[in-house]
């Protein structure tokens, strides 16, 4: 169980949701799924127990059929695409992207349509038409582009600042340490944010709040938080876990 001290703020923030009858929007994203792996088939099973939807973003240019099969049964997974191949284009002196730096906008634009052809095949029924740029990063001017090649949505990390060529479903908690220690990090400080997050939205800002993890290098405290994380949230009625896709159609209804 989570430790008391890190649950109540959680619980206090939840409560007050709650007595609003109001009821707070969590949706989880996962970054660099290719093949089915062990890390994979953890975070599989420990979503599904708890009924928390998940958005894989899957690197299009390594993945093929065996993700598919792997994926077969898990009704509450759909499908983002994360850039083309992941790779680094960025002079050594800029911060690593893949969509952007010096390369003709031409190449980089046909590789994402590209990726974005080669998901929708293989996974048409989980299949977003949502972009995740590796390293949550994309060059501006390429947003304005990305609807012509069947982008409907953007998904970096942050709050949102309102681009609006396309929707936005951001993420804002990222489990791991990746400057650091390379591993999760502390609980305390991931639910800290959390409850930061969550008194951001009570005084309005209406814009659900994603948790990001990185199943492949999850260590031991990363998987403990997103356990315990789902257990004190999956019964608590001021909060809900939603899926990307019933997030998305929300946002186009009331647009
Ligand atoms: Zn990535």
């Amino acid at each position: 169980m989570i430790d008391s001290t890190i649950r109540d703020p959680l619980y206090r923030e939840l409560d007050r949701w709650h007595a609003a009858g109001r009821v707070a929007r969590l949706w989880l994203r996962d970054d660099d799924a290719i093949e089915p792996t062990p890390a994979l088939d953890r975070l599989l099973a420990e979503t599904k127990i708890y009924g928390i939807p998940i958005t894989l973003a899957v690197i299009p240019a390594f993945t093929d059929e065996a993700l598919v099969a792997r994926l077969a049964d898990e009704a509450h997974v759909n499908v983002a695409v994360h850039g083309w191949a992941h790779h680094n284009h960025a002079n050594s002196d800029k911060k690593k992207q893949e969509l952007g730096g010096p390369r003709l906008e031409e190449t980089i634009l046909g590789e994402l349509y590209e990726g974005f052809l080669t998901l929708q095949k293989l996974h048409p029924t989980r299949f977003l038409t949502m972009l995740v740029p590796p390293w949550n990063r994309i060059d501006k001017a390429l947003i304005p582009k990305l609807p012509a090649l069947g982008f409907q949505s953007l998904s970096t990390y942050g709050r949102s600042k309102g681009e609006n060529a396309l929707a936005i479903l951001n993420s804002h908690i990222d489990l791991m340490d990746w400057h650091g220690t390379r591993g999760g990090r502390p609980m305390v400080d991931l639910i800290g944010e959390l409850v930061v997050e969550l008194q951001d939205r009570f005084e309005g800002r209406n814009e659900p709040i994603g948790i990001l993890g990185h199943h492949l290098v999850h260590d031991a405290a990363a998987w403990d938080f997103l356990a315990k994380l789902f257990g004190a949230t999956a019964g608590h009625p001021g909060v809900e876990w939603a899926s990307a896709a019933a997030l998305l159609q929300d946002q186009i209804s009331t647009s």
